[in-house]
Order: structure tokens, then C-alpha cells, then sequence
């Protein structure tokens, strides 16, 4: 069975376009997402693109900062701060990666926490380590809620991520962990990666390499979840796994595109929600 992450986006956005419609409707103040965009990277263009489409689809207000690739790591940190300051912005979001000369942790780190639609503040990442209500990364979000679609009961199942950085397969390991499942995580120096993926009742794939993850890796019912996000020989888009091999041994898969990507932007619409209601 395919996992539709399309329309699952899809019913995630119109949630927040009920709830935006609800507080138009109330006369209150429109919740408004602030992108950053430093440079012109062409795939950072068309995700800042699309993050500004949804935000106009729910009726949230959006403000788009772009600045030159050249701009100093001072002359950001400081627009950040007047966006910090403005109360009518209620998140921010600077689109990574950032030029060579710019230490993106420290712009991170300049994010007012409360604004932090990305969950990637240090405040933010501790208290998902903590286990308090704070605001969770947006693709790991986005892969819970996918699995809650096809109401998955992660309770006693072992769990495999294949990745461990720090905006995708570490918090995802998380958020599973919470639900009880038992969690390995895999990485580069991973022994026998097709051994530890086939005790896999979820197998979630985030790591960057087309076609790593085939069907011989795969627990026949397994259920699995390709982060993955890269270009073929043609220049189409694919995911880690090799979906024409795992597919008829996975009880549940998703595809790229059309699964874990628009998941990342619908619930990036959620925690611009959140930030908004919080604040
Ligand atoms: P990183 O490059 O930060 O991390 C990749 C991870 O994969 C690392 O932990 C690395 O291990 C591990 N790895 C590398 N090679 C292997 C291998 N041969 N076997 C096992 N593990 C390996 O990537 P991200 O987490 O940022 O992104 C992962 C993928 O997800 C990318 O394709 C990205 O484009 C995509 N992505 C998609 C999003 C979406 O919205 N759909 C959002 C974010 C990312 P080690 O730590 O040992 O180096």
C-alpha cells in the first residue's frame, strides 16, 4: 500500500486553513510566516517558493526576506533580530543551507526560540530530548503523522532510521521512542546495514543516496519511509529507497515524490500555527 503523502499534506493544510478561516472570522490578527532566503540557489528558490504558496493556501500572512549571497553574517543576524522584535511575525524561518561564510549555527542560534517554526533552536531540539511540549522539526513531524495515517501502532515494534543528522534522523528516532518503539539508528559506519534493516517493522530512510535501501533489505510488511531527496542520471527526482524493488515487500511504503517532501511544508503550516498561538 502507498502512503498518499500528497493528500495527507493536503489534509494537514486544510486543518490550518479551518483554524486561520477561524481566526479571520474572530476579527483576530492573521499568524504570519517570515522565510529568509540568503543567495540563489535554485533548489532553496523553489522550496521558499513553495512554503510561501502554502502559507497564501491557508490564508496565513507571509513575508519574504531575500538577501544577496555576499550579505555579511552581521547584516543577518541583525534582520533576524528585527524580525525577533516584531510582534507581528510569528515565525522564522532561514532557508538552509546557508553561504560558506556564514556559521548557520550561530543564525540558528539567533532565532528567537518562540519563533523557531523550524524546531531547530537549541531550546527547541532540548526539549524534544526532554520530552516537553516544544516545537518538533517539520520532516520528522511530517513522518509521525504520515505513520499516524495509516494508524500504526508503534508500541513494542522495532524501528530502524538510517541517518542520524541532526534536522531529520536524530529527531525522528525521538518522536518513535515516545511512541515505544524499540529504535536502532544507522549511519555511515554502520556494519551491516541490509542485517539491521531487515529487523525492521519501520524502516525510516533519511540519508541522501539514491537506490541505498533494496528489496532484500526490506521485511516482507515492513513499513517504509523514504526521506530521501535526490537526482537521478535523468535529473528526476528520487528518494533512498529503491521503490520498484522494495514496494512488493513492504506492507506500506511512500514514494518520491509525492511522500515525505510535502509533509515538510504542511507541517511547517502546524508550527507557524503553533508559534502563532503560543505567542
Ligand atoms: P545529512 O547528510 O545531514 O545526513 C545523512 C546521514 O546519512 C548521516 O547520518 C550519514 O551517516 C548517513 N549515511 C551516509 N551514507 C550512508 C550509508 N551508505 N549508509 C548508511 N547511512 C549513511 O542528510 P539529511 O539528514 O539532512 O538529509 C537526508 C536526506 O533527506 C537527503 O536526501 C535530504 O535531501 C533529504 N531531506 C528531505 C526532506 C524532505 O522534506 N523530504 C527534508 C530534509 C532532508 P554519518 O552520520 O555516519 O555521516
Amino acid at each position: 500500500m502507498i502512503i498518499d503523502g500528497k493528500a495527507i499534506s493536503q489534509a494537514v493544510k486544510d486543518e490550518v486553513k479551518a483554524e486561520v478561516a477561524g481566526i479571520v472570522s474572530r476579527g483576530e490578527r492573521v499568524p504570519c510566516l517570515c522565510v529568509i532566503i540568503v543567495g540563489d540557489n535554485p533548489a532553496s528558490q523553489v522550496y521558499v517558493r513553495n512554503k510561501i504558496k502554502a502559507a497564501a493556501y491557508t490564508g496565513m500572512e507571509s513575508k519574504l526576506v531575500e538577501l544577496p549571497a555576499a550579505v555579511s553574517e552581521d547584516e543577518l543576524l541583525s534582520q533576524i533580530s528585527v524580525l525577533n522584535e516584531d510582534p507581528a511575525v510569528d515565525g522564522i524561518l532561514v532557508q538552509l543551507p546557508l553561504p560558506k561564510h556564514i556559521d548557520e549555527e550561530k543564525v540558528i542560534d539567533a532565532i528567537s526560540a518562540e519563533k523557531d517554526v523550524d524546531g531547530f533552536h537549541p531550546s527547541n531540539v532540548a526539549g524534544l530530548w526532554l520530552g516537553k511540549d516544544c516545537i518538533v522539526p517539520c520532516t520528522p513531524a511530517g513522518v509521525m503523522r504520515l505513520l499516524d495515517s495509516i494508524e500504526y501502532d508503534l508500541r513494542g515494534k522495532n524501528a530502524v532510521v538510517v541517518g542520524r543528522s541532526n534536522i531529520v534522523g536524530k529527531p525522528v528516532a525521538k518522536l518513535l521512542l515516545d511512541r515505544n518503539a524499540t529504535v536502532t539508528i544507522a549511519h555511515s559506519r554502520t556494519a551491516d546495514l541490509g542485517a539491521v534493516c531487515r529487523q525492521a517493522d519501520v524502516l525510516v530512510v533519511a540519508v541522501g543516496k539514491a537506490g541505498l535501501i533494496t528489496g532484500d533489505m526490506v521485511k516482507p510488511g515492513a513499513v517504509v519511509i523514504d526521506v530521501g531527496m535526490n537526482r537521478n542520471a535523468e535529473g528526476k527526482l528520487c528518494g533512498d529507497v529503491d521503490f520498484a524493488s522494495c514496494a512488493p515487500v513492504a506492507g506500506w511504503i511512500t514514494p518520491v515524490p509525492g511522500g515525505v517532501g510535502p509533509m515538510t511544508i504542511a507541517m511547517l503550516m502546524k508550527n507557524t500555527l503553533r508559534c502563532y498561538r503560543s505567542r
